[in-house]
């Protein structure tokens, strides 16, 4: 996989610059994917409170029960989305990119009482975003006709998806809705 990373992330990374100034919009998350058979990446980028309500560092028991849950949730692809079978996929590689900064995770911060002021970590946090890729191998992509996004179900705080698509046959824009969860592969 050492020689397969670096093709895909040149390949992704005009799409994140083109899309990443400013586009942390609640309600909003992006799928950029690039098939470059056999190979396939998909990277999904949103606002964390799409995913999880919140996008501070969690500070309750629930918040980071309900963290600790979401990270699990991503490294599992298919929560999120479905290759046909037909394709003989393998995922190769999940990238969970963490979205809180680490600079402040002393135990002392986290394990203080609940008078502890937080606001000035805070108001570093404001917003963040969290991004995961899934790597592929796929045996047949030419049966990569469309893929099902369970994580449009799942994560209804998605109201829209802008997808971006690079295929063997160019690159295509899409966007799905709340609850579609059919994306047409061209
Ligand atoms: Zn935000």
């Amino acid at each position: 996989m050492r020689l397969i990373t670096p093709l895909l992330l040149c390949a992704l990374l005009p799409l994140q610059t083109a899309v990443a100034a400013g586009v942390h919009q609640h309600g909003v998350a992006q799928l950029d994917l690039v098939l470059d058979p056999p190979m396939l990446a998909v990277s999904i980028r949103s606002p964390l409170a799409n995913l999880v309500g919140f996008e501070h560092r969690p500070m309750s028991e629930q918040e980071q029960a309900d963290w600790t849950s979401l990270q699990q949730q991503l490294q599992q692809a298919g929560h999120l989305l479905q290759l046909p079978a037909a394709a003989d996929c393998s995922l190769s590689k999940v990238a969970l990119h963490q979205p809180f900064k680490e600079t402040d995770t002393h135990d002392a911060h986290s394990h203080s009482h609940d008078q502890h002021d937080h606001s000035s970590d805070d108001e570093y946090q404001e917003h963040a975003d969290l991004m995961v890729e899934y790597h592929y191998l796929c045996a047949d992509s030419a049966q990569l006709k469309q893929l099902q996004l369970p994580l449009m179900k799942h994560y209804p705080g998605i109201e829209r998806l802008d997808v971006q698509l690079i295929t063997p046959s160019g690159q295509h824009l899409s966007q799905l809705r709340q609850g579609e969860t059919l994306l047409e592969l061209p």
